[in-house]
């Protein structure tokens, strides 16, 4: 018998049993003509926050989560592993090391690239902070069309880019300004108190931008915030994007957000609305932004994330 019995490959789990499959197990890397039943990529920017971030770190984190969820879903009875379902992964766009415009480029142009594949029917983008959907949604909108966006964020993203360029405080103002996406095709939902500058209010107002707070959030059933959501935005648009800011979570549930703060949403609420808004068959793509793993608490924030993601492959 070997002496090296006992030896397993480093960064292997300690334990594994035989009839449990780990989600992480599940993703499965790009090749050319490989189909599965969502794919993921990784943008991996940080550098435009306006507060310190480390949000460049969570698509990893997000991945290493998956091993924390098994593929078995108790209230559908249902199992990924046995249904086969399949996570394409085309990893990590590579960032430039200083220059945020040829990163925010190379986003686009690797979203892009990956949407035309057809590898899946649902894409779903790792942020990295909110300034990267400029790029995805001005991908998504050579690749499928006029683009409509329900936006989950306790901020309106709307600052002027005058004061300090393409922030992540920015990307529905740029897309707005550069003719992306029209105002009446943005739903923002659980907008915060204290947390937005009047302003910006007007400005969504005057846009045409579709605002519901955390008030209006507490007040009318999620699912039906979003099937009126989806109702409004079906007729106008080809696709529809969910623009996940998990900062929209209450700071109780979401420490690893650089903007954390007090009422914000339930992660139940959240993936109610997520769960709903995927019935739909023009909701073709996901962004999740503003994680940072290194203000995070035992993964907490990551771990909705990848919650998220399985929920997306149960669709
Ligand atoms: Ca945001």
């Amino acid at each position: 018998m070997s002496t090296f019995q006992h030896i397993k490959p480093a960064g292997k789990a300690q334990f594994k049993d035989r009839y449990t499959t780990k989600a992480a197990e599940l993703l499965t890397p790009w090749e050319e003509g490989k189909k599965g039943d969502i794919a993921i990529i990784g943008a991996p920017l940080s550098k435009p926050s306006i507060s310190h971030s480390g949000a460049s770190f969570a698509p990893d984190a997000i991945r290493r989560c998956l091993n924390s969820f098994t593929t078995y879903n108790i209230e559908r009875g249902t199992d990924l592993a046995d249904d086969q379902k399949t996570i394409i992964d085309f990893g990590d766009i590579s960032m430039h090391p200083t220059s945020i415009e040829e990163s925010h480029q190379r986003i686009y142009e690797s979203t892009k690239a990956a949407t035309e594949t057809n590898a899946a029917p649902f894409t779903i983008i790792l942020g990295g902070d909110h300034s990267i959907t400029t790029s995805t949604v001005k991908a998504i909108k050579e690749t499928k069309g006029t683009v409509g966006i329900i936006q989950f964020d306790a901020h309106h993203d709307l600052r002027n880019t005058e004061d300090g360029g393409p922030t992540n405080g920015t990307p529905f103002r740029r897309l707005l300004e550069e003719g992306h996406l029209k105002g009446e095709h943005l739903i923002q939902i659980g907008i915060r108190n204290y947390a937005n500058a009047k302003a910006y209010h007007d400005y969504a107002i005057e846009q045409g931008v579709t605002v519901y707070t955390m008030k209006d959030v507490r007040q009318q059933q999620m699912t039906k915030l979003i099937q009126k959501s989806l109702t409004q935005l079906d007729p106008q648009v080809d696709t529809i994007y969910l623009s996940v800011d998990m900062d929209v979570l209450d700071q109780a549930f979401a420490p690893g957000c650089p903007a954390i703060g007090p009422g914000g949403m339930h992660p139940d609420t959240l993936t109610e609305a997520v769960q709903t808004a995927l019935q739909h068959q023009k909701v073709h793509t996901m962004d999740i932004v503003e994680i940072d793993p290194t203000l995070d608490i035992r993964d907490m924030t990551s771990r909705v994330a990848s919650l998220l993601i399985l929920n997306a492959l149960t669709k």
